[in-house]
């Protein structure tokens, strides 16, 4: 009797759990207290809108001719010479470019679903950081993975798909963006899109198959800027766009040219026209956030503003 009911509660534990990993997780943190708090010092504007597309090799978008990404490099700054990190994988690279940290700082090395005793990143994200500051941060990740960072209290919303290897497309993503942007003007939006390392990992980086993905996060982009344009008004948000690694083959994760080479552009307000000389590193851009929206950096971390990318402008008020 009592193995049986050892049983029951395992099974009913095992469903518990399972059924927990395969839902999405839609993350809201309660408002801020923002009595006796001045508003945040302007920095180049109070909208920034950081998009990440996953295994977007910098050489795909003319290849492909990614048209909504070459107007952006034709308009905005940019490097296609941009690094990532070591191990050019999704979740260590991601946490970089939004902690400021390398891996052996921010210490994410895995690249699956939480366990429990690791469920969130143990530094400071930018999310945190700017939401301290006063600022409204949103994020839309793409992949069951990035539950890591939806660190509580850092978002004033966030979601992730469910399951462990749950994977939205862009489209699912920058539909459920724009709904939200139909109420809400986070000051701090990240977007991850997740085609591109899909159709590689199926089908082979730079093949038929990854040229199309490229095309639909290229196409979300475009989608997403609409959204933008009404939700911040056009000409009222900075936009930066780059990807975690690139890969090669059917896959990536070494330190070879094709894996680490990312492409990393700013488009939008307080962006000056040009090539960027500067060398980038994934983790420079959580850093780029801070400095645009006029907050300091945590002292900790490794990663500079790429200001070379931006001219002054005049105080962002709204
Ligand atoms: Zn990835």
């Amino acid at each position: 009797m009592r193995m049986r009911a050892y049983l029951s509660l395992a099974l009913l534990s095992i469903a518990v759990t399972a059924a927990m990993a395969c839902a999405p997780r839609y993350v809201t943190s309660k408002a801020m207290e923002l009595a006796g708090m001045a508003s945040p010092a302007a920095g180049v504007t109070r909208n920034v809108v950081l998009v990440s597309i996953d295994g977007l090799r910098p050489d795909a978008i003319n290849h492909f001719k990614a048209s909504t990404l070459q107007r952006l490099i034709r308009e905005g700054s940019s490097s296609m010479t941009a690094r990532t990190i070591m191990p050019s994988t999704t979740l260590p690279s991601h946490t970089s470019m939004l902690t400021g940290e390398p891996p052996d700082e921010h210490g994410v090395f895995w690249n699956n679903v939480q366990t429990a005793e690791r469920e969130h990143v143990g530094v400071s994200t930018v999310f945190g950081v700017a939401r301290k500051a006063g600022y409204r941060t949103a994020a839309f990740f793409s992949k069951a993975k990035f539950g890591a960072l939806q660190q509580p209290g850092t978002l004033d919303y966030s979601q992730a798909p469910g399951g462990w290897w749950g994977r939205w497309p862009s489209t699912r993503t920058v539909a459920d963006v724009r709904t939200h942007l139909q109420t809400e003007k986070p000051n701090l939006l990240f977007v991850h899109l997740s085609d591109p390392d899909r159709a590689g990992h199926s089908s082979g980086w730079m093949s038929a198959e990854y040229g199309r993905a490229v095309i639909d996060a290229d196409l979300a982009v475009k989608n997403l800027m609409q959204a933008a344009d009404t939700a911040y008004g056009a000409g009222n948000y900075s936009l930066l766009v780059t990807a975690d690694h690139g890969g090669h083959g059917y896959g990536h994760g070494s330190s070879t040219l094709e894996d680490v080479t990312i492409p990393w552009i700013a488009w939008g307000r307080g962006v000056t026209a040009g090539v960027i000389d500067e060398k980038i590193d994934t983790f420079d851009t959580a850093p780029t956030v801070l400095w645009l929206l006029g907050v300091d950096q945590p002292d900790a971390w490794d990663g500079d503003a790429i200001v070379e990318a931006f001219a002054p402008v005049a105080a962002a008020t709204d």
